[in-house]
């Protein structure tokens, strides 16, 4: 029998996010839409609403669907947001992104995973997604500056070029600490030179490979 995964996903908000605290309706609304699914390795599809990460291919993974969900609902987005994520991986995080604001960019420093993960946002529509390749850990200077930015991995510090392309009173949620285990944080850009930083909890990331993440890799 063909598994209903509508109902697994609307089952999935319900007990995982809303259950858990997560109150943004736009959020919510996105992680209603979005089918996790098609996201995650063919083999895994039995578990997509699974209430953990699953691995995807180049030894990465997609994030478990709370955290998503907490750390996009940290960012305190707009409808009329730009937003630049690091670390596209499957694409998920990205797809219910460009349910909630404007513009989406996202960054994947794995090609392979970069072009799939093209491929099947381009299949499902979420057309306002501009997928591209390289270093994210210095951010994508072309489209900043960006109302919200929002790392998928882990790294030492918060890179100083992601500050940089912070746009005024804009949020950015990041993994920081050690390669094993971080802190999530969120910075808020007050002005040209202040920061304000919140610490949101424990978290295990991948790391963050790049000249401003972990080296070079
Ligand atoms: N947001 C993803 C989860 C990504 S896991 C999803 O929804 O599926 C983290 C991703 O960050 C991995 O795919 C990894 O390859 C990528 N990554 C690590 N360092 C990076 C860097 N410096 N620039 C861009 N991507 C990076």
């Amino acid at each position: 029998m063909k598994p209903d995964f509508a109902q697994q996903r609307a089952h999935m908000v319900a007990e995982q996010i809303e259950g858990r605290g997560i109150k943004d309706t736009a959020v919510l609304q996105a992680m209603r839409s979005v089918p996790r699914e098609h996201f995650v390795l063919e083999e895994y599809s039995p578990y997509a609403y699974d209430d953990n990460p699953l691995p995807i291919p180049a030894h990465q993974t997609i994030s478990q669907p709370y955290v998503v969900a907490f750390m996009i609902e940290a960012l305190r987005l707009q409808p009329t947001d730009k937003v630049l994520e690091i670390g596209t991986g499957s694409g998920y995080a990205a797809a219910l992104l460009s349910q909630i604001v404007a513009e989406v960019h996202t960054v994947e420093r794995h090609q392979k995973l970069m072009w799939y993960a093209q491929e099947r946002l381009a299949a499902l529509g979420y057309d306002n997604v501009s997928v591209h390749h390289g270093d994210g850990s210095m951010g994508w200077p072309a489209f900043a500056p960006y109302d919200g930015i929002i790392v998928a991995a882990g790294g030492p510090v918060v890179p100083p070029s992601l500050k940089k392309q912070l746009a005024d009173h804009g949020r950015l949620v990041m993994p920081v600490g050690k390669r094993s285990s971080q802190n999530l944080v969120r910075l808020v850009r007050r002005n040209e030179e202040k920061f304000t930083q919140t610490n949101l909890g424990p978290v295990k990331f991948v790391p963050l490979v790049g000249v401003e993440g972990w080296g070079r890799g």
